[in-house]
Parts: structure tokens; sequence; C-alpha cells
């Protein structure tokens, strides 16, 4: 059997998309700069898609820029608040301890600017505190930026209580939504959002095509110069195939939100009580305010590299944490930031699901995790030390 558990790195790309994405190499396959007809079409193209997007997220077509991912739309939309900040002489930034690379390296080269970055606790059950933020804040911040929810415990932050806080404080608000755009409800308005970052191949679109949110009013300045393309704002003829792509996976997955829901919820929950009844184990992050889909889980004693490798001989594909972190021995971020220590943040296991996954392949991850994880502690010297009491 083979299992696929690892969705929060990357998601299969559905055939409804695949089959939208093909006409755009072979017949639509214009520059949408182009005057003639061929070119019109991809133009047209191109619109309808920035309109699905904006409908999804309550947004207008002409407040979306697309990007080549996540990543670009993170880095965008920091550095441009930041420049703005910079004109006025605010230079102090929020954000907290979790983020993805993409927000925490862009941050820390804005340190080595001159910016001051002031990353607000998550506490044990991977929350940040909206408290927190209120007394944070000051008369020279310049961005608050807060991911919607995490990829690597799948916690969901009180946004609309983040963001009526900075628009209350006239700060802009940043919210990184890779991991909960198609998985939960979003609308910018009511939450407040002035800039946010989504990724198509979190919710079965292609990989290497993203978008920006900037709020109408907000200046955004240009981060790729070059032709007119994106308003201006980032030039580069457009990748069609894969703007096309992620509308139709947005549509797809949105007009289904609740079934989906449902389903992965429904997995997780079954997946996340047999795990619970393992000795000396740990789900990360709040039971109730969650994703649906991603189960972390520490189990002490054990090394997340060791467990990985035998879940895969399996067939089992899960992670450790982030696609990111893996391939370095430190423990993740993400888990130290819940006040886990080294070690038990080191017997870590990430497992997402989508809608894709079904009970077999959750019955069967109960099946054999288990006895992988006793025969790990049955070789630790670390776990002989917890089970004396050390
Ligand atoms: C995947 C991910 C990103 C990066 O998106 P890419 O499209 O892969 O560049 C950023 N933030 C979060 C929370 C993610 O999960």
């Amino acid at each position: 059997m083979k299992v696929y558990a690892d969705n929060a790195a990357t998601t299969v790309v559905s055939k409804e998309v695949v089959n939208a994405m093909l006409p755009c190499f072979t017949k639509i396959y214009g520059n949408p700069s182009s005057v003639h007809t061929i070119g019109q079409e991809a133009a047209i193209e191109l619109e309808n898609a920035r309109s699905t997007i904006g409908k999804w997220l309550n947004a207008e077509p002409r407040e979306i820029f697309f990007t080549s991912g996540g990543t670009e739309a993170d880095n965008w939309a920091i550095q441009n608040a930041a420049a703005i900040g910079a004109k006025k002489n605010k230079r102090h930034i929020i954000s907290s301890r979790f983020e993805h690379h993409a927000v925490l390296h862009t941050l820390n080269k804005l340190e080595k600017q001159g910016f001051e970055i002031q990353l607000l606790e998550v506490y044990n059950d991977g929350l940040v505190r909206p408290e927190d933020l209120q007394s944070a804040l000051r008369e020279d911040t310049a961005l608050v930026t807060i991911m919607y929810a995490n990829n690597e415990i799948g916690t969901v932050q009180p946004i609309s209580q983040l963001g009526k806080i900075c628009r209350d404080h006239g700060v802009i608000f940043h919210t990184d939504a890779v991991q909960a755009v198609g998985h939960v409800p979003i609308d910018v308005k009511e939450e407040f959002i002035d800039l946010l970052s989504l990724s198509a191949h979190k919710f079965h679109g292609p990989k290497g095509v993203g978008a920006l949110y900037c709020r109408k009013g907000l200046p955004l300045n240009v981060f790729i110069e070059g032709g007119a393309q994106e308003r201006g704002k980032r030039g580069g003829t457009e990748n069609i195939p894969s703007i096309v792509g992620m509308a139709v996976a947005l549509e797809q997955i949105s007009r289904n939100m609740e079934r989906n829901s449902d389903k992965v919820f429904a997995l997780h929950n079954t997946l996340i009580e047999a795990l619970s009844a393992i000795p000396r184990s740990r789900l990360n992050g709040s039971r109730e305010k969650r994703l649906p889909g991603i189960v972390n889980f520490c189990f002490e004693g054990i090394e997340g590299e060791a467990m990985l490798l035998m879940l895969d001989a399996l067939g089992i594909c899960a992670s450790s944490g982030s696609a990111c972190t893996s391939g370095s021995l430190d423990p993740s971020h993400v888990l130290l930031a819940l006040g886990l220590p080294h070690e038990i943040a080191h017997g870590s296991l990430r497992m997402s699901f989508s809608e894709y996954n079904n009970k077999e392949e959750v019955d069967y991850i109960i099946e054999k995790l288990p006895p992988i994880i006793q025969r790990l502690r049955s070789m630790s010297p670390v776990w002989e030390k917890i089970e004396r009491g050390e």
C-alpha cells in the first residue's frame, strides 16, 4: 500500500486542473500582452483566473497579483510593507516565532537593514494571543505579519482579531495563508487583512505559482522590474497554464470545502485518538483550533528521521516537520517555539491529509506506526533512561 500523508508539503494536482491547463500549452498559447486574437484569448484566461482567485477571498480582481508561489508573495508583501514604513521612519515589525522561513528569513534580512523585529510567543498550544499583539504595537510599528495556519502543526490563528487590532492602529497586516487557502473559509475584508500570500500547490494546483492579495488603497511597490505585466508591479510574461490551473484548483476545492473538511477531520480525529494511546506521545498544538488534516506528534525517545525511513519502507510518506528543514539535523523551530525541549522535538512526525486520502490508509498507518515506535524505542538508550525515570 502507498499512503501519501504529506499534503502540507505539497498536494497531487487534480485531474480537472491538468485538463484545464493542457489547452493553455497548445491552443491558448498566446502572450496576453499581444494585441492579436491568440494573445487576447490568453489575456481573457488570465483575467478570468484573477476574478476566480479574488472571488474566493472576497477580494476584487485588481487586488490580486500573480507570483511564482508562496515564497515570492511573502517576500513581496513584507518588503513592500517595510518600504512603506521606512518612508515614515517606522522600522518596527511584529511577527511570530513559528512563521515559515519565507517570512523569517525575509525578516532577518530586514533586521540587517536596520529594522527591529519582534517575534510573538505562540505558547504550548501554537496560538498567538491577540492581547500580546495589542501590547507589542508601537508608534513606529510598520507591519504585523502572522501566518494564517501553521504548516507544521496546523494551528489556525485568530486572524480576524489580529487584523482588527492592526486596522484600529493603522498598522499594515500581512498573513501567510499558504496553508489555509482552500482549506478554511477566508474573507480578506471581514478579517481586516491588507496583504495575503497563497500558493497553488497546497490545494491541488501546480507548483511554482501563487498570488499576493494587496488591499486597494495600500501602495504596492514594483517587485520585478520589466514589462507592464501585473499592472507594472511584476514584470515577466505571465505563466498562463499555471495561473489557469491555480484558479481551477481553488474553485474546485472551495466549492467542496465543507465536504472535504468533514472527511479530512474524520480521518485526522481517528488518527489522533489512536496515536494518543501510545505512551509518552503528545499531539503538538491546540486540539481544537486547527486545520483539517495536519497531525503532528512527538514520541519521546525516538529520532524522527529513523521513523520516517521505516514508514517509507512500508509505503507511508510522512514528514518530520517542514520539507524545508528536513535534511538538517536541527529540530524544528516551530516545535522549539512551542517550548518543547530539543530531545523531544527530535522525535516529531507530521502526517498531513487531503480529501484524496481515505479511512483504509489511516487504518494502515494506525497498524504500522506503533510497532515502529516500539522497535525504535527498544534500541534507544534515551528511551531506556526515560523508562527508568531519569
Ligand atoms: C509551502 C509554504 C510556503 C511556500 O510556498 P511555495 O509556493 O512553496 O513557495 C510558505 N508558507 C507556508 C505556510 C507554506 O506552507
